[in-house]
């Protein structure tokens, strides 16, 4: 652990009056603006649904499931955590109220509670206790954010394992933030504190006095609004952090400097020594996503185009490889089912300079995806396709460049020609949970290829997720009709990367890259997509 604190601090990050008003963003701000102040931090998610993991969620309701280094299954928030942060999380950051219950019962099942009577509290707070202090004396700050809203029935445990880490923990060593809404109402004029000082009061009901406010709002606060919030809710003037509302999410860092966040937080856990932030890159990296040169538009054929929470992290690492190019990505959504046509496919395909074919699972949309990636390949449109984008390019070649009649993968139809399927390891599993090909893999490049001019290593690791793959009784045949196995596992049994030569990027990864993209420096697939995405535009403008 470094010197700068003599025990771990732990941060709490709370919210009230209603969901997405950014806890995520914000724990993972205020990861980067203590980061940058020389500690080391890390940032965990506690979530209360009894699922043990997102991975059996429908990203429809959801959002996209994260995957870890370590193979888990997580909460989206995760990714902000990385991202902003820039170093990797595991499974230990991510806690449901279904793996604490899991825990506890399997506990009692072996008669370690010793006859006792297995209750809410102590032993499930006892249990979220001890995931908490997980990282205990490995970091100088713990960020742990509470899902959920205060009042919520099954958050309730989460809030009294805090309260009872943060009085053993000590004044100085734990500290409460709540996240809540100050709304502007037009007809009157002005901002409303009412329902902060709800929600406030809510938490004190739980026994939790917050020690520092972040009030998001639409308006600056005047000094008479921050006063009276502060003196209602039993704060310190200076405790009271204003958020506004921000242009693009990276600027939320910079705000919340500005607004003297991370100066209250160190001065109240008497963190000394560290000076504040100079965000000098994350900066640049800013003012390229604000003020870009240059526009290109992507194409995104996918089938929750409805729900954009559905594909974060790739969306957040097109905008990463677009500041890279100097380039404004626009995002043009492209339902795959609605194609059902080549002269549909041309047409919805027609003014984007690039296409991203999304991953999923299941049959729904996906002839549609193949439509598309036919008219990009046979155009020279850039394509991208990530794990089930990869394996729709593979049967569409099959089926239109190799002649192997109706191909198909295995997931979606039993077929002669199969050159997806299931893999080996993957015969057998019935259970849906964390069952999959999870985490990070070594993958092999070969020299020459777009692959290996992106990376500009022989050796990369990246993170799957994925039950099907290349099946290798065809690959021969493939690679003979002019596909390019660019990528391959360490003992070269699993095709993890393909592309076309003869188009000015073809490129398809088994993976998902957008996993590992951080916001300063991007991915060096996506910023290589990204580059191509920009010269077609120049060509065809
Ligand atoms: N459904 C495919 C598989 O299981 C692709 C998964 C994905 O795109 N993540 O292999």
């Amino acid at each position: 652990m470094a010197a700068k604190v003599k025990k771990t601090k732990y941060i709490f990050i709370t919210g009230g009056v209603l969901s997405s008003l950014g806890k995520g963003i914000t724990s993972a701000s205020l990861g980067l603006l203590l980061k940058e102040r020389g500690l080391s931090v890390t940032i965990m998610k506690f979530d209360p649904y009894i699922n043990v993991d997102p991975g059996t969620m429908n990203p429809y309701q959801h959002g996209e499931v994260y995957v870890t280094d370590d193979g888990a299954e997580t909460d989206l928030d995760l990714g902000h955590y990385e991202r902003f942060v820039q170093a990797p999380v595991t499974r230990q950051n991510s806690v449901s109220t279904g793996q604490i219950y899991f825990e506890v019962i399997q506990r009692e099942r072996q008669g370690k509670y010793l006859g006792k009577t297995v209750q809410v509290v102590p032993h499930i707070t006892d249990e979220i206790k001890r995931r908490m202090t997980t990282f205990d004396k490995k970091f100088d700050v713990v960020i742990i954010e509470l899902g959920g809203t205060v009042g919520d029935i099954e958050s309730m445990p989460f809030l009294e394992a805090a309260r009872q880490l943060g009085l053993e923990q000590g004044r100085t060593n734990a500290l409460f933030i709540h996240l809540t809404y100050v709304p502007f109402i037009k007809s009157a004029g002005e901002v409303k504190t009412k329902p902060t000082q709800h929600s406030v009061r809510m938490l004190m009901e739980y026994g939790i006095q917050p020690d520092i406010l972040v009030c998001r709002c639409e308006e600056e606060l005047e000094k008479d609004v921050k006063s009276k919030i502060a003196l209602f809710c039993n704060v310190e003037e200076d405790a009271v952090i204003l958020a506004l509302d921000a242009e693009t999410i990276y600027e939320v860092p910079m705000h919340y400097a500005k607004a003297k966040l991370d100066d209250a937080v160190v001065r109240k856990l008497h963190i000394q020594r560290t000076s504040k932030p100079t965000l000098t890159e994350w900066a640049k990296f800013v003012q390229r996503v604000k003020k870009p040169k240059t526009k290109v538009t992507i194409g995104f054929v996918g089938k929750y185009v409805q729900h954009q929470d559905a594909y974060k992290s790739i969306l957040e690492a097109l905008t990463h490889a677009g500041a890279m190019n100097n380039a404004r990505v626009e995002v043009k959504y492209i339902d795959s089912e609605k194609i059902t046509s080549p002269e549909i496919a041309a047409e919805v395909l027609s003014e984007t300079h690039g296409i991203i074919v999304a991953p999923g699972f299941g049959s729904r949309g996906i002839e549609g995806k193949i439509l598309a990636i036919q008219h990009v390949r046979e155009n020279g449109i850039p394509f991208f396709g990530i794990c089930l984008g990869m394996q729709c390019a593979v049967i569409e070649y099959a089926r239109n460049v190799c002649d192997l009649t109706n191909a198909n993968s295995g997931e979606f139809k039993k077929v002669k020609n199969n050159v997806i399927d299931l893999m080996p390891d993957q015969r057998g599993i019935t259970n849906k949970g964390g069952t999959m090909r999870l985490g990070s893999y070594p993958c092999v490049l070969k020299e020459g290829t777009k692959a290996f001019e992106s990376y500009k290593s022989q050796i990369i690791r990246e993170r799957h997720r994925h039950r099907y793959e290349f099946n290798n009784d065809f690959r021969e045949e493939l690679e003979k009709g002019g596909l390019i196995i660019s990528g391959v596992s360490p003992d070269a049994r699993l095709v993890e990367m393909i592309e076309l030569p003869n188009h000015p990027w073809f490129v398809g990864c088994q993976f998902h890259p957008e996993f590992k993209s951080v916001a300063v420096g991007g991915h060096p697939l996506f910023v290589s997509f990204i580059g191509a995405a920009v010269t077609h535009q120049g060509k065809s403008a």
